[in-house]
């Protein structure tokens, strides 16, 4: 890196917070996906000035910059592929104003998800969106990104929970997207923002909807022998119309490691369970729990369980979110899949999934949250063995068309980010990347905030472009990819 750019970062924010020895680089150089890069340097800002004057300093070097919270993305959003900075959002992490009359709070970036849901619960409220990873992700992350999370399926992901960002564009300005209340005049562009993967410009500020905590909640365990009896209930428990706060689903391979490591409850032995979550008052919830229990014994579940106390319901969401760390036990590395289907579809979509892995002779494990449709198959490998890598990601790839021939898509809730850019083919056509660049062209003129995610890119073919491009594909999703490449 040219060092009179280095020695401006530096005189930003200060020798502590500027990082350029290769030592200090090595842990930003990858996320929780499977991707790694080294950046030039990395700065740690201490509010929006600082990062608005970083990312001019960096626009006039012409040299790339990369947002990044926590680095528990899992596709690659917060990796710096083309080397550049870094911008890390660690010191960013006040909750600025808790306003509990008018259920709103703005936080900085760098807040941790569960920091925020600590913060409110005292006063009775709550912030929704709940990832898996909530313990270590950042607000930032998750606005990035558009997260889901278990209790995503009856109240809706981040974007309808946030109300607002301040955020650093691609040239330097701070300007404010929506703000304390709902807008809703004018084009949308902060659900353009949201979700945009760091490509937009950098949130600095975030406003987020707060909810009252449920007056109850009810979490049932449900087991069955057979995945497709749990599949189809949670089609049939969907169809329905009951609309659980979550519902969500494990198959033994992901049951057995957990249980294992996290002494959850689980019946090591079932070939699948569903965990759902019935919240309100009382009779609701207990209207609720009576429905999913018929409709779950009517496809066979050996046993539906409902949690006798808080500690219980406690034990039993620990251990699904110990779910991916609970990989470790089974192989060295896992690829996690984030396709979406139609709920309908989950039958025959989780055997496809099981058909790829038997191809490549790989374990796949899912974990998932099925009322939403939102699959999370883990392909176990072992990077050391000549050609797992390449199997899983041979695996994935199937994984994906079978989501998108099933009327579904390539992401859910983990983003696009490096990842999946050469499976966009699959679902976008030219036309539709075409438009998407110039949304993202209004936003950032340079393509200097974090480029190369999202789009597709001819300088790595993924396995998806290249099934593609020598037309393996099924002909319905080659089809949806129009004349892609
Ligand atoms: C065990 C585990 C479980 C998970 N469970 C879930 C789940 O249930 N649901 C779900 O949706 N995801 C889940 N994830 C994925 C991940 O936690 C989320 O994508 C999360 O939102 C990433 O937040 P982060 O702070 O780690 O962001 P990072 O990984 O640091 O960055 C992610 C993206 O956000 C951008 N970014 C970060 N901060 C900013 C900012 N201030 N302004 C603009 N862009 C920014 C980055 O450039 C990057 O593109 C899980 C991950 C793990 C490892």
């Amino acid at each position: 890196m040219d060092v009179r750019l280095r020695e401006r970062l530096t005189a930003i924010v200060g020798e502590r917070n500027a990082l350029w020895k290769p030592g200090d680089l090595r842990s930003y150089g990858y996320d929780a996906s499977i991707e790694r890069a080294l950046p030039e340097m990395v700065v740690l800002p201490q509010d929006a000035q600082q990062t608005a004057a970083i990312v001019a300093a960096c626009r006039e070097a012409k040299v790339p910059f990369v947002a990044r919270g926590a680095g528990t993305g899992l596709s690659g959003g917060a990796i710096a592929e083309l080397g550049g900075v870094v911008i890390a959002t660690v010191h960013l992490n006040r909750i600025l104003e808790i306003d509990d009359r008018n259920l709103f709070a703005v936080v900085e970036p760098g807040v941790v998800n569960s920091g925020l849901c600590a913060a409110v619960a005292g006063r009775g409220l709550r912030y929704v969106p709940d990832p898996s990873s909530m313990a270590a992700c950042t607000i930032g992350g998750n606005v990035a990104e558009n997260s889901g999370g278990l209790h995503c399926l009856a109240y809706g992901v981040t974007a309808n929970h946030v109300l607002g960002v301040e955020l650093v564009t691609a040239e330097g300005d701070i300007v404010w997207l929506g703000g304390k209340t709902r807008e809703n005049y004018g084009y949308d562009l902060l659900g353009a923002f949201i979700g945009s993967e760091g490509t937009c410009g950098i949130a600095t500020k975030i406003c987020v909807r707060l909810c009252p905590l449920p007056a109850g909640s009810k979490t049932m365990l449900c087991v069955f022998d057979d995945i497709d009896g749990a599949s189809q209930a949670v089609s049939d428990i969907i169809s329905s119309g009951i609309v659980p706060a979550a519902l969500e689903m494990m198959d033994k391979t992901a049951t057995g490691a957990i249980e294992e490591f996290a002494h959850a409850g689980f019946p090591v032995d079932a070939a699948a369970i569903l965990i759902v979550e019935a919240d309100g008052p009382d009779d609701v919830a207990d209207e609720i729990t009576a429905a999913v229990r018929a409709v779950c014994e009517r496809n066979g579940a050996r046993e539906v369980r409902i949690a006798r106390d808080a500690a219980e319901a406690a034990r039993i969401w620990k251990g699904r979110k110990a779910a991916f760390g609970a990989m470790g036990r089974l192989s060295a590395n896992y690829y996690v899949q984030d396709g979406v289907i139609p709920r309908s579809r989950l039958p025959q979509v989780l055997r496809d999934v099981e058909a790829a892995g038997a191809r490549e002779g790989l374990r796949i494990a899912n974990v998932f949250h099925a009322g939403d449709g939102n699959l999370h198959p883990l392909i176990l490998f072992d990077d050391r063995v000549p050609g797992e890598l390449d199997g899983a990601l041979r695996a994935g790839a199937e994984i994906l068309e079978a989501c998108v021939r099933n009327g579904g898509s390539i992401t859910g809730e983990h983003g696009v980010g490096i990842e999946k850019r050469d499976c966009m083919p699959l679902q976008f056509s030219p036309d539709d990347l075409a438009l998407m660049r110039r949304v993202r062209a209004t936003f950032d003129p340079d393509g200097s905030c974090n480029p190369g995610k999202i789009f597709p890119t001819s300088r790595r073919c993924g396995e998806s472009a290249r099934r593609v491009e020598r037309g393996e594909v099924d002909p319905r999703v080659a089809r949806a990819a129009g004349a892609a490449f």
